[in-house]
């Protein structure tokens, strides 16, 4: 073995004792949300009329009354000191898409040489990271070189814990001083109060009038790798770029299909239970976990909570999962393709619309009244996903994500609604009028007085769809595996309130005109779907003929990240999120700035660790074993002969499109990142793939102790 790495012990010796978290004999139930200040907790800890207060602001988005932030501080310090806390930070999520924490200790030294543990209002409502590096698209550079960051008392704060103590986190939105959002957090809080307002207004309209609040709801399934950690630190590749850049495809893939949902090995199940164990601490009420379809991949599935939360608990999973993998000799991959040619990673988005009431406006329900409702909200999410296709595909548009967009195991990068056989034929008959057979014709007119049962299992559903019905949610399935889904919520959130608006203004406009509200209802429906059933299909998402049909109906196929990226600032974009006061013009500018810029740098990291690796790593190997072969003589062997024949080809086919990527990587292809974006797609990407193509060619031929990387074989089946 001439390896510097050793398959054998990475097989081996995983280690656990001493550095996993002991977790037997817990009692789930009472470690859930043990590390999180629940409102009941501070309730609690506060005096009538400051919890009253401060229960104003969590529910009503009031703002927090300075008079009381100081109580409500020391409460939550004396939670954190109770807890274990020796610093605190304002936990934000910049536009990065990771999360952002700067640690301030509570410790204050006094006059007298002591210290006490100091932690005021002014700290818990507004911090001043000076974070001045985090992109901002240019809306700091202007102004003010600095953000700050402000209390978002929706999402309860909770105490990270590491090996040696703990942090009182407390979630918060980061904005520039002119008051510009910074962050992801703050549209998202936007967006959510946009759909409140829509749909309570529609509700309005069926007579609900106990419900006082409407929020978006939201599931996230999150699919990821682990491979051990011996591996990933022997490929540079990885470390720098979060997928292998090389590696031929092994002999064995995912065609036997026998990981899916197989049996989880023991050293995996000991790092899942682990994960979990620390969400719910956090409060993540994580639900589900099983292996994925590819070998190595696994998921994690919370059950559903209000969006802001979840996407507050989403960042925690991902946190969790890198950082806990380590303690059992391995690596969590998080990107969207970290081995090409084998399935990529997702995170599917459940997400729905509930009252405080309890009710699920997605959820069909067993009377004509919830029939009608449902459908009503049902036919706003589909003009929404109709008229901004663009949005959707944006949301989810980044350089990771294109490698699995359009592949034939993700949904394609066209975006359709899969409702499945029996909604689909209720608005069909809904537009021809037909009632539904052998039943009478409906009470409301509707020809459908109680929709049949819906589907709900996950069998009957279709998997190539990027946007699914599923029984009493949608499923956005587009959302790449390592990303925020703060936008792709922010962009459902906004789209389907400025649809629920519209429909709702249709039917208030024909009951003006002195229509009943059952047939203007119905009226609504028929042309709202006769408008927009082109986006629905409910076939094979991977097909050709699925391109070309979609071609037919008018429907976007924004292929790669950049031409999504381009229409964010169109017209329409700018003036849906500024009529909802979700984005301002330069807000979006600035987002779409950075989308370029993300673009560009992640590829201009990528081409140049292939370089790298290509020129100091492979050729290198398989020049060595070329000389090997060379020193050898053995009068006629036909072996020998061609495989020196064969290698030198190999060999000199590598070294020809790595000459080619240098002259690409010296270039940047001009001074905008809108520029630069577009060098790293056409004339990076391609050569990148050319180097690729020929050292995958050589790994099969080069001699295995030459080879410098460990393969694809090592890294997916090693458990
Ligand atoms: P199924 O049995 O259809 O797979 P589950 O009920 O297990 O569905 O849900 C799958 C995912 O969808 C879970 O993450 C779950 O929390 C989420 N989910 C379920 N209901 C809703 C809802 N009303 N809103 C948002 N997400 C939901
Ligand atoms: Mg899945």
């Amino acid at each position: 073995m001439n390896h510097d790495y050793d398959v054998i012990s990475a097989a081996r010796n995983w280690r656990m004792d001493g550095m996993a978290r002991q977790v037997d004999g817990d009692v789930v139930t009472e470690v859930f949300a043990r590390d999180v200040l629940t409102p009941e907790e501070l309730r609690q800890r506060l005096s009538k009329p400051v919890w009253k207060s401060l229960q104003a602001t969590m529910e009503r988005g009031a703002p927090l009354d300075p008079a009381i932030a100081d109580t409500v501080a020391l409460a939550m310090k004396t939670w954190a000191l109770e807890k274990g806390a020796t610093h605190y930070t304002h936990w934000f999520q910049p536009l990065t898409g990771a999360t952002a924490e700067k640690h301030d200790s509570f410790l204050a030294p006094t006059s007298d040489g002591s210290a006490i543990a100091q932690f005021s209002g002014k700290d818990l409502i507004q911090g001043e990271p000076d974070a001045s590096s985090f992109p901002s698209g240019g809306l700091r550079a202007t102004f003010e070189a600095r953000g700050y960051t402000a209390w978002d008392p929706t999402s309860p704060a909770f105490i990270l814990r590491h090996s040696n103590g703990a942090t009182l986190c407390i979630p918060t939105a980061f904005a520039s001083w002119t008051g510009e959002a910074l962050d992801l957090k703050t549209p998202l809080l936007r967006s959510i109060e946009a759909l409140n307002k829509a749909a309570l207004r529609a509700l309005a309209l069926f007579g609900v009038t106990d419900a006082t609040k409407v929020s978006s709801t939201l599931g996230a399934e999150q699919e990821y790798f682990l491979i051990d950690e011996e591996f990933y630190y022997r490929r540079p590749d990885l470390v720098m770029t979060g997928r292998t850049l090389f590696g031929a495809k092994p002999p064995r893939g995912q065609e036997l299909e026998d990981h899916y949902f197989g049996s989880i090995p023991d050293r995996v199940l000991s790092f899942m239970t682990d994960v979990e164990h620390q969400l719910y601490a956090l409060g993540v009420p994580v639900k589900t976990r099983h292996n994925e379809v590819a070998p190595g991949q696994y998921e994690i599935a919370p059950i559903f909570e209000h969006s802001n939360i979840a996407a507050d608990h989403q960042q925690l999973i991902m946190q969790t999962l890198k950082n806990t993998a380590r303690r059992y000799g391995m690596v969590a991959l998080l990107h969207e393709k970290p081995f090409a040619g084998i399935n990529g990673s997702g995170k599917h988005c459940n997400w729905s619309m509930g009252t405080d009431t309890g009710l699920n406006l997605l959820e069909p329900g067993d009377t004509p009244h919830e029939n009608m409702q449902f459908l009503f909200f049902c036919a706003a999410v589909i003009r929404a996903v109709d008229v901004h296709q663009d949005l959707l595909r944006i949301s989810v548009a980044s350089a990771s994500n294109d490698h699995r967009l359009g592949a034939n195991e993700a949904p394609p990068a066209i975006i359709s609604i899969f409702l499945g056989a029996e909604l689909t034929d209720i608005f069909e008959r809904i537009v021809s009028g037909k009632s539904v057979a052998g039943k009478s014709a409906g009470l409301l007119g509707l020809g459908t007085p109680v929709l049949p049962a819906l589907p709900r299992h996950s069998g009957d559903r279709n998997r190539t769809s990027p946007f699914a019905f599923t029984g009493n949610k949608f499923e956005f399935r587009a959302v790449g595996s390592s990303q925020s889904i703060s936008m792709p919520i922010t962009v459902l959130n906004t789209i389907v309130a400025e649809s629920i608006d519209a429909l709702a203004g249709e039917v208030e406009a024909l009951m003006k005109k002195k229509k009943s509200f059952e047939a203007a209802l119905q009226e609504v429906l028929k042309s709202t779907y006769k408008k927009h059933s082109r986006i629905v299909f409910n076939g094979d998402g991977y097909s050709e003929a699925w391109h070309k049909e979609a071609a037919k109906r008018g429907l976007l196929n924004l292929r790669t990240a950049l031409e999504a990226i381009e229409r964010l600032t169109d017209e329409k974009n700018v003036e849906l999120f500024s009529r909802y006061g979700v984005l301002n013009e330069r807000e979006i500018e600035a987002r779409q700035e950075i989308m370029y810029d993300q673009y560009f740098k992640t590829v201009n990291i990528e081409g140049e660790t292939t370089e790298w690796v290509a020129q100091t790593q492979i050729l290198p190997g398989a020049l060595a074993y070329l000389a090997e072969l060379s020193e050898v003589e053995v009068p006629n062997s036909k072996a020998l002969g061609r495989t020196l024949e064969q290698v030198a080809r190999a060999a000199d086919a590598l070294s020809d499109a790595l000459e080619c990527l240098k002259i690409h990587n010296a270039d940047l292809g001009g001074d905008t990142v809108h520029e630069k974006a577009y060098h790293m797609r056409d004339k990076v990407l391609p050569a990148m793939q050319e180097v690729r193509k020929a050292a995958d060619a050589l790994e099969r031929i080069v001699a295995d102790k030459h080879w410098p990387l460990p393969s694809y074989r090592e890294m997916l089946f090693v458990k």
